[in-house]
């Protein structure tokens, strides 16, 4: 439902849905928009021409794209100008209510959630940002990836760290030991994780059950926490449950063992391939082997779950790059995948600090541009055959816009 008003020559709209709030403000040079979840925390903005989205974390990332090149730009924010964002849309939200309250703006038929919602973002100063994030921090280990299709889950821990953490492209993990909690303890966190998102869960859609590799929990135990999450959630309507599959060097589920899952409600398993080629992820140090990987994915598919598969480009440099491509192709192609599935082309992002930056300079491997890795990716999608003509979707997965 959307209520329009004006008030001090400014025109205001307010569409309050299931699911958030939306103040949207504007005056003869500028447009403001602010979306609120229903606990009254900030999760995107727009501001100039400049869009927000601020994490649960209470990291901030701006976007615009540039007028002439139409160039996408991107910028995280830092602590002190992420408040100053939490504060504007504050502001703005306090000063709407006054106005409301005090009769001097004409809103018809302004439903009661509205003032609810907008009661409790008033709350949200920047002392109780701070607070929230603490306790956001209790709740949660750094989560250290997400999925872009999984950004808006409800996030739950019952695995902390990945049960490899030898990949040298990756340092998502590096701080934790790998641990599965026990029924008790996943209990426990899911309550404090429902606490926590107050009214704001009805923003969430899906649940994911992270860290990386939650479904190499042992059948008994992975059943014990899967029975929790359908006791704390209404699955269904929240959309099934998602998680990562890593690495195929441990014991694998059986079919039967994967047809159990899906019965529960497990409705993607994203598996970070990277490549088909086993001397690359050799030298990556993926503990895979992507004929057990073709394996797993068709036993999963057979199951009734549908899969996402992740290719990094630009692993290896020009030395691996046909091999990378030839082989990633053959094996995508033996997986059968259809318009139920996804293939994401993560590019590799050679921080400072990280393993495989090392050891790519040492090996004295030629890194490849962002276009030769964008060129990579086109040159894998082009020899892609699905027979019947059921296409997968395939997208970019860019980790360094991730937020939660
Ligand atoms: S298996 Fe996945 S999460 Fe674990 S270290 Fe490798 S890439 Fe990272």
């Amino acid at each position: 439902m959307v209520i329009f008003g004006k008030t001090d020559n400014k025109s205001i709209s307010i569409s309050i849905k299931p699911n958030c709030l939306t103040l949207s403000i504007s005056s003869t040079d500028d447009t403001q928009v602010f979306s609120f979840d229903h606990e009254g925390r900030l999760w995107a903005a727009m501001i100039n021409g400049v869009s927000y989205r601020r994490g649960l974390d209470g990291k901030i990332v701006a976007k615009w794209i540039l007028p002439k090149t139409h160039n996408h730009c991107r910028r995280w924010l830092s602590r002190t100008e992420g408040e100053a964002i939490e504060e504007r849309a504050n502001k703005i939200a306090s000063w709407l209510l006054q106005k409301i309250i005090s009769e001097q703006i004409q809103l018809s038929d302004l439903p009661q959630a509205v003032l609810d919602t907008l009661s409790r973002v008033i709350e949200f100063t920047v002392d109780r940002y701070r607070k929230d994030i603490n306790r956001y921090y209790e709740v949660y280990k750094p989560i250290g990836i997400l999925p872009p299709d999984q950004y808006m889950a409800v996030f739950l821990q019952a695995t902390e760290g990945c049960s490899f953490n030898t990949c040298t492209f990756c340092d998502f993990y590096k701080d934790r030991t790998f641990r599965i909690k026990s029924p008790d303890e996943f209990s426990r966190h899911v309550k404090s994780v429902l606490s926590y998102l107050g009214e704001g869960i009805s923003l969430r859609r899906t649940i994911f059950l992270g860290d990386a590799n939650a479904l190499i929990a042992p059948m008994p135990l992975l059943r014990e926490l899967l029975k929790i999450v359908h006791h704390f959630f209404d699955v269904s309507s929240l959309g099934g449950i998602y998680a990562f599959l890593d690495g195929f060097s441990g014991a694998l589920k059986s079919l039967p063992e994967y047809q159990e899952l899906a019965q529960l409600q497990v409705k993607r398993v994203y598996i970070g391939l990277e490549s088909g080629n086993a001397d690359l992820l050799k030298l990556l140090k993926k503990p895979s082997d992507p004929e057990k990987a073709i394996e797993t994915v068709r036993a999963i598919k057979m199951a009734g779950m549908f899969v996402d598969i992740i290719i990094l480009l630009g692993a290896g440099g020009h030395k691996y790059s046909m091999a990378h491509i030839e082989d990633t192709v053959k094996v995508l192609n033996e997986m059968k995948l259809n318009a139920d599935d996804i293939i994401y082309f993560s590019e590799l992002v050679e921080s400072e600090g990280l393993a495989y930056t090392r050891q790519a300079y040492q090996a004295q491997l030629k890194p490849m541009t962002p276009d030769e890795r964008i060129k990579q990716g086109e040159a894998i999608e082009y020899k892609l055959i699905f027979p019947d003509g059921s296409t997968p979707h395939i997208a970019r997965y860019d980790i360094r816009e991730f937020v939660y």
